[in-house]
């Protein structure tokens, strides 16, 4: 029994074809696939925030797919296969999500990416150095040409290395207006965005899922797209998904900035651009990942120390250059690769993005939609 009255199971608004859970880069790619596949559905996603509160405009606008020493380093755990097979997710990814949405339209740039290394990491440098041809083999089959080389660094950079591993493919963009875009789509294809509610619980009652909220709701198909928060949605099922906290910060403008591009530093866990003349840096989980290990949005004090003396070492400049820090939340796992599966013929999840969801989210969302079955 829903306790609805007949005129509520009738003809009110509780009822939808599929609802989606997460209105990220994954839910809302997601919606726009089902409508494609399912011109007449009705089709909702929710948030508990207003468009997105985990990542989707929380982070840093690169269009990678992995630097140098961050490949090495997955290529101890996964077999090149499964490593040029999440490369060629990345890539493939950027370019569906471009074919969307115009470049204007997201400010994307194809400035490239530099690995630097600073000057205390001479024998990492060379280590990825010497590897250069065998990545660019390795990667042939995706990017069909070579795509690092060494470059010289000449950015006004401080205590780094004067040559970087530069990567022609890859780009940057701007977050909020990737998601400001898909959410127009949606809205134009008549796709429900419904923002403030969050999904304390589901279940599958009748053939039916019953989906609980500050109301409760019903669809024949409910997808998941909850990244980093889906241990506490689906904490019962035992799925390899952590979540993991990411820090940024973001100087005021700085006269003369000539950073051109996006920048890694130390297998991914640092990066840093510019936007707008003001330098964003993130990263440092590393310093004190048993703390990242969580969903809430706080800063860590620890890991903005550590950004902020890794802005004095890489440009000089200090604390009282910051304008503005914020936290955001990712989807980890003991593997990288990202997840789609079924906990039954009514619910699915595609989730656990890591840090290169910009890149895999437009396909995984795809994906996503091919698992339903109205
Ligand atoms: C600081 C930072 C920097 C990053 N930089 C990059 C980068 O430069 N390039 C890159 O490729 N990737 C980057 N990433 C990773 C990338 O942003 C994510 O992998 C990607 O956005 C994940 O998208 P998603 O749609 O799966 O999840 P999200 O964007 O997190 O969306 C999940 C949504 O689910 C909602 N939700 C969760 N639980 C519930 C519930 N119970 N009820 C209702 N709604 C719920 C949340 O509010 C959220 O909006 C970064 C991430 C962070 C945090």
């Amino acid at each position: 029994m829903s306790g609805l009255s007949y005129w509520e199971r009738t003809y009110g608004d509780h009822f939808f074809d599929i609802l989606i859970v997460g209105a990220g880069i994954v839910g809302l790619n997601a919606a726009l696939s089902c409508r494609e596949r399912y011109p007449g559905a009705r089709i909702g996603v929710l948030d508990k925030g207003m468009l997105s509160v985990g990542a989707s405009t929380k982070n840093a606008g690169f269009a990678c797919f992995g630097s140098p020493s961050e490949l090495l380093e997955d290529l101890k755990n996964h077999t090149e296969s499964e490593v040029v097979a999440l490369v060629a997710k990345r890539y493939q990814g950027i370019l569906a999500l471009r074919a969307k949405l115009k470049d204007e339209q997201i400010d994307f740039e194809p400035n490239g990416s530099y690995e630097v290394f600073q000057s205390t990491q001479k024998s990492e440098f060379q280590a990825c150095a010497e590897k250069i041809d065998y990545l660019n083999r390795l990667l042939c089959p995706v990017f069909e040409q070579d795509v690092f080389e060494l470059k010289p660094l000449y950015f006004g950079m401080q205590s780094v290395l004067s040559e970087g591993i530069f990567h022609r493919l890859e780009g940057q963009l701007n977050p909020v207006k990737m998601m400001l875009g898909l959410k127009q789509l949606s809205l134009a294809k008549q796709i429900e965005i419904v923002s403030n509610y969050e999904v304390k619980t589901f279940g599958l009652q009748d053939e039916q899922v019953e989906v609980k909220g500050s109301k409760t709701l019903y669809c024949s198909q409910l997808l998941i797209a909850t990244n980093g928060f889906s241990s506490s949605l689906l904490s019962e099922r035992a799925i390899d998904i952590l979540p993991a906290r990411a820090q940024v910060l973001i100087t005021k403008p700085i006269k003369g900035l000539s950073l051109k591009g996006t920048f890694h530093l130390d297998k991914g866990y640092y990066y840093f651009r510019n936007i707008d003349n003001r330098i964003l840096l993130g990263g440092g989980r590393n310093c004190d990942f048993g703390t990242e290990t969580t969903d809430r949005l706080e800063l860590n004090i620890k890991i903005q120390n550590r950004l902020d003396q890794l802005l004095t070492e890489l440009f000089g400049l200090s604390e009282e250059d910051v304008e503005y820090r914020w936290a955001g939340i990712m989807g980890t796992g003991r593997q990288k690769t990202p997840i789609v599966a079924s906990l039954n013929k009514n619910i699915h999840y595609g989730i656990r993005l890591g840090g290169m969801g910009v890149a895999l989210g437009t396909e995984l969302g795809a994906d996503l939609a091919q698992c339903v079955n109205l």
